[in-house]
């Protein structure tokens, strides 16, 4: 084993090496290559951008009576950064490294976390947009999106901790008796406990129906759960508090099928007859997963053996219940691509402009920084206008989000939240596959260094990828979107989405800078909503073979719609890389919906042609 230093004095025997920079990559002390983490940090001129210029985000609170104003908003957003960029990320690395352990059948997470987890709870972090009944901030939902979009550029395995607690109490709040709600909601929103969801077994993955853990009354109106759940995130952990784990089980005698799923409160921790959780409850970790990436983030296989557990919600009702917690999830791990994606950029971005490699294409410097090569900036810029783009539209989604809770008009919250369900799934799918493709492209800029684990760059390429799979995989998402979401209200909600698009696109076509970019949103506009009239009808196979890249067409579009937004509301003269970026959107990325269009138009048949026992 090379000591620190020892590798250094090896290799570079006649550098002056600095004692405190020992351990750093030879390279780095030589000047050759820049050091990482010199980033810009949290994006709060973006948000403030967005919030002042974009979504309007002043009237709307004001229309649904909410007392917070844009000003608020980013002073909240700015200790956000801090608490992201201080206490969570310098924790990343560390993270990846060390891992979460089994010790004793007790998870052990890496070194710094327990203790962040506190300074989280106890800055009121948990509780952000969580109702005040129950001790909440309730402040509005976009900027818990926001700092959902911080805590995965810092620490997505952190981040996931807080993100399920949310899940969890957003169905036990919808679907939990009163007595539940009492017991259980304020320290899972004062974060003091955490919660985890407990769907998946070794044979029911997606297929959720195939589930075969069993949940029976014992008699005082509790229930003995009994099974085994792999891949459950937060299942365990070392940071004290209860764990609430919301386990999908069968009743004795309940229909086969999804139909015969109920959903069951099972905590780590029991009340005891003094009123305190202390009776620890009989589950247990079975292993800790070995994955890819988020080695931080405690993913247990676990045992729960006659655990006692309470209904949530009606008898095999559990499914609906269940998707109240999975909808706000799906939301959350879309957000976890776009805060990746813009981590990467960063540390890309920095990197690229140090780097010195080659001729410029003008050949004045010769080695150039190369951030000046077309290809380099292709990548960065590819990555930028995802970004971007994305933040615009998760900001948009949250307020239609929050119209969906608290607009007076039934029939605006109706709308809103049709808007929200049609979304969801393009949030969830298409920013975790540009996060994944984006963490790649960063990862690129870095040449061979980007893969060598001391940059971080290669953790952002396993961490990413793990979005595109979990909360439903995004094929599952693609198939959810052209299978259901597309015909919500006969058809009406999407239609009403490509009216609300036609009608900005026009607004922005009549602003100079805007202009190529509403243009060119609009002919991709139509080339999805012809794809959406072609699938109107078609077999499972024609929705099948179609969905990924009709999700994708469909992605495409409604960030070409930010992007004209942003584009007409940017001050050509102070916020021109707005325009610049719009066009480069415009020009470089929406072009890609003709080629969507045309395999969509493609049909089935290519897809299925070929016979099982031919692959
Ligand atoms: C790190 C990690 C953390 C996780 N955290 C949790 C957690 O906290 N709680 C929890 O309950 N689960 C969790 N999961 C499980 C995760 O949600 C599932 O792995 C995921 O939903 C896919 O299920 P599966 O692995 O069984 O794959 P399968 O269902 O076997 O799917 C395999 C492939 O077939 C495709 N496929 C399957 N069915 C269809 C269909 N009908 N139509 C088209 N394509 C289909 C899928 O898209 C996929 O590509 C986690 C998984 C991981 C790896």
């Amino acid at each position: 084993m090379v000591e620190e230093g020892e590798l250094l004095a090896d290799q570079h025997p006649v550098l002056a090496v600095d004692a405190s920079r020992l351990g750093e990559h030879p390279a780095k002390l030589c000047g050759e290559i820049p050091g990482p983490n010199r980033v810009a940090g949290p994006p709060i001129d973006d948000y403030r951008f967005l919030l002042t210029q974009v979504l309007d985000f002043d009237a709307a609170m004001r229309a649904l009576g909410q007392e917070v104003d844009a000003e608020l908003a980013i002073a909240v957003l700015e200790e956000a950064g801090k608490l992201c960029a201080q206490t969570l990320a310098p924790l990343n690395r560390r993270g990846d490294e060390q891992g979460s352990r089994l010790v004793d059948g007790a998870v052990r997470t890496p070194e710094g976390f327990p203790a962040a987890y506190r300074a989280f709870a106890e800055g009121g972090w948990a509780g952000l947009s969580a109702d005040p009944e129950h001790g909440g901030q309730g402040l509005p939902f976009i900027l818990q999106l926001w700092l959902d979009e911080m805590m995965s550029a810092a620490n997505l395995s952190f981040g996931l901790i807080p993100g399920l607690t949310r899940g969890a109490t957003e169905a036990i709040a919808a679907h939990g008796s009163e007595e539940m709600k009492a017991l259980y909601l304020p320290p899972l929103v004062s974060g003091e406990w955490t919660g985890a969801m407990a769907l998946t077994e070794s044979g029911a993955g997606t297929d959720l129906a195939l589930l075969k853990t069993k949940a029976v009354p014992n008699g005082d109106g509790g229930f003995a759960v009994t099974g085994q759940k792999i891949f459950i995130s937060s299942g365990d952990h070392d940071f004290g508090g209860n764990i609430v784990h919301l386990v999908l089980a069968r009743l004795p005698g309940a229909p086969e099928g999804v139909k015969g799923i109920s959903l069951f409160l099972v905590p780590k921790y029991l009340p005891d007859a003094a009123g305190g959780f202390t009776v620890r409850n009989a589950m247990s970790v079975g292993a800790l997963e070995e994955k890819m990436g988020i080695h931080a983030q405690p993913t247990c296989v676990m045992n729960y053996d006659g655990a006692t557990g309470w209904l949530v919600g009606e008898a095999n009702r559990g499914l609906a219940a269940m998707f109240v917690m999975m909808n706000a999830e799906r939301l959350m791990v879309g957000i976890q691509g776009l805060g990746i994606a813009g981590a990467a950029y960063q540390q890309a971005a920095a990197y690229a402009k140090d780097r010195l490699q080659g001729r410029s294409a003008d050949g004045m410097r010769n080695p150039a920084p190369i951030i000046e090569h077309a290809d380099v900036r292709r990548m960065l810029l590819n990555i930028r206008a995802f970004v971007e783009g994305a933040r615009a539209l998760a900001g948009w989604t949250a307020i239609q989000m929050e119209v969906s809770r608290r607009h007076s008009d039934a029939g605006a919250r109706a709308r809103a939240d049709a808007l929200v369900a049609l979304l969801t799934p393009v949030v969830k799918a298409g920013f975790t596959d540009f996060g994944f493709e984006s963490a790649v492209q960063a990862q690129q800029v870095f040449g061979g260094h980007g893969y060598i684990r001391e940059w971080g760059m290669a953790q952002y390429v396993c961490d990413a990828r793990i979005a595109q799979i979990y909360e439903g995989t995004n094929g599952v998402q693609a198939m959810d979107l052209v299978g259901r979401k597309l015909s919500l209200a006969g058809g009406a909600v999407a239609e009403g989405f490509f009216a609300l698009i036609s009608e900005d696109l026009a607004r922005a076509a009549d602003v100079a800078g805007a202009a190529r970019i509403a243009e060119a949103a609009k002919q991709a506009l139509d080339l999805l909503k012809g794809a959406t009239a072609g699938l109107k009808g078609a077999g499972a196979d024609d929705l099948g073979a179609a969905a990924a890249d009709y999700l994708r067409l469909f992605a495409l579009v409604s960030l070409g719609w930010m992007w004209a937004r942003m584009a007409a509301a940017a001050d050509p003269a102070s916020q021109r890389d707005k325009i610049i970026l719009a066009d480069y959107y415009a020009t470089r990325i929406l072009p890609q919906a003709r080629g969507l269009a045309a395999a969509i138009e493609a049909g089935a048949e290519p897809t299925m042609a070929l016979a099982v026992g031919a692959f």
